[in-house]
């Protein structure tokens, strides 16, 4: 059996939460799936904004997805599975295949927005490997990466 503290999440935060109630940005476990040889998958929400108080623009979502797909493929190759954008502008959905320890994403998150801040270009930002090339911001994504780094600190804050 899986255990969520044991993971480093606390139990209350698993699942669907009040919006009302989030703080962000946070970093939580939304859900795990346990297929019948025992693999797992996990569902892990990086929460960036204030549910419906502030909204991430397109171009900060397009360019920070671009970070996130390019940095976990990087740093978790043999876990990543997928990264998605809420659609309500506030956070990305992460997608993990046996890798669900609160510990070993933090640090890749952290590496990966680190990774940001140094970055000369958006990664996959031309037009073979993405739908809206021109819709992309380094700035604004550094500007995205070190307001979420500066919070690290509250990222185990959930509510
Ligand atoms: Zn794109």
């Amino acid at each position: 059996m899986i255990s969520i503290e044991q993971l480093g999440w606390e139990a209350g935060t698993v699942g669907e939460l009040d919006h009302r109630f989030l703080k962000a940005p946070h970093i939580k476990l939304r859900s795990f799936t346990q297929g019948p040889t025992g693999d797992v998958v996990y569902a892990v929400d990086l929460r960036i904004n204030l549910p419906n108080v502030v909204f991430l623009s397109s171009t900060e979502m397009h360019s920070f997805e671009h970070f996130l797909l390019a940095g976990f493929q990087k740093y978790m190759p043999q876990n990543f599975i997928s990264i998605g954008l809420m659609g309500c502008q506030t956070g990305f959905y992460l997608i993990l295949f046996n890798e669900g320890r609160a510990e070993a994403i933090f640090d890749s998150y952290e590496k990966i927005l680190k990774d940001v801040l140094t970055a000369s270009e958006v990664p996959y930002a031309n037009i073979a490997q993405c739908g809206n090339y021109k819709n992309h911001s380094l700035e604004l994504a550094q500007q995205l990466a070190k307001r979420v780094l500066d919070a690290k600190a509250n990222w185990r804050q959930v509510v």
